[in-house]
């Protein structure tokens, strides 16, 4: 159970929390910020369930706008996703997701089928699926037991114009509904493994950790439940704390707030 005590590292979500959405916008304040944690020494990472930009150029486009960040402060789903498939020898993948990534996976050695049988469809953000698309893996699903891999079950995020469109999550509902032999594995939050990673990358345990997002649902609940303290900030998908009622109370954030720029960086007691 949580524990109150000094937090030693932050684990940080990047759309909502940095930047706005897939505009990149920083938040205000957010830069300034960041800039102090890394000035006050505190170890951080990104927790990121982004899937529509190379690793790479997602740091690049938060670098641009001035925040203190580099590669090796990203786990991101789309980085789990790639270790899931390799520690089975899954190469041959149709990928839901974005096109705009087709040739980084194939950069990382991965064979993307346009039809037929594959070893996992995966699952990305991709606000140019469509129907057919889903229809085209119906084959390998509920034919051929082929594994689901969604990268994160987000039910909607924000596209470049701020508009909100249906996530992964949406997608991924409808193709396990079908209930094919094939497993449903989803690697980014709100599963556990890349919450752990990042756990790993800071160097804490989860009590020494403050998990900030603008997802209370899809980000925090599971922080919390590992043990962490959680920080909901309303700077992204959520203006309110309406979104609280969906939840248990035994769920609710530790803090709630404004932006990221009001927490204390030198708070060392739980809220
Ligand atoms: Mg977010």
């Amino acid at each position: 159970m949580k524990r109150p005590g000094p937090v030693k590292a932050y684990l940080i979500d990047i759309e909502g929390v940095l930047v706005r959405d897939k505009r990149y916008e920083p938040v205000p304040g957010a830069v300034g910020w960041m800039t102090s944690l890394v000035a006050a020494g505190r170890p951080f990472c990104l927790v990121s369930n982004n899937t529509t930009h190379r690793p790479g150029d997602l740091v690049d486009d938060l670098a641009r706008v001035g925040f203190p960040v580099t590669e090796s402060h990203l786990v991101g789903a789309l980085g789990q996703g790639m270790r899931w498939l390799r520690d089975r020898n899954k190469g041959r993948i149709r990928w839901l997701g974005t096109t705009l990534l087709e040739d980084y996976w194939r950069e990382e050695g991965f064979e993307i089928i346009t039809g037929g049988s594959c070893d996992a469809v995966v699952l990305g953000a991709n606000s140019g699926l469509k129907i057919r698309d889903l229809d085209s893996v119906l084959g390998p699903v509920l034919d051929e037991g082929t594994d689901l891999l969604c990268l994160h079950r987000n039910l909607f995020y924000l596209d470049e114009s701020g508009r909100r469109r249906l996530g992964p999550g949406a997608w991924a509902a409808a193709l396990e509904a079908l209930g094919g032999a094939g497993q449903v594995v989803t690697v980014g939050k709100p599963s556990e493994g890349i919450y752990r990673e990042g756990l790993k990358r800071v160097g804490v345990t989860p009590d020494e950790a403050l998990f900030i997002s603008d997802d209370p649902i899809s980000d925090l609940v599971t922080a919390g439940r590992l043990g962490m303290r959680t920080a909901f900030v309303l700077s992204g998908k959520y203006p309110d704390h309406g979104v609280l009622a969906r939840l248990e109370e035994t769920e609710w954030p530790d803090i709630v707030c404004s932006r990221m720029s009001d927490l204390d960086i030198q708070e060392e007691e739980t809220v």
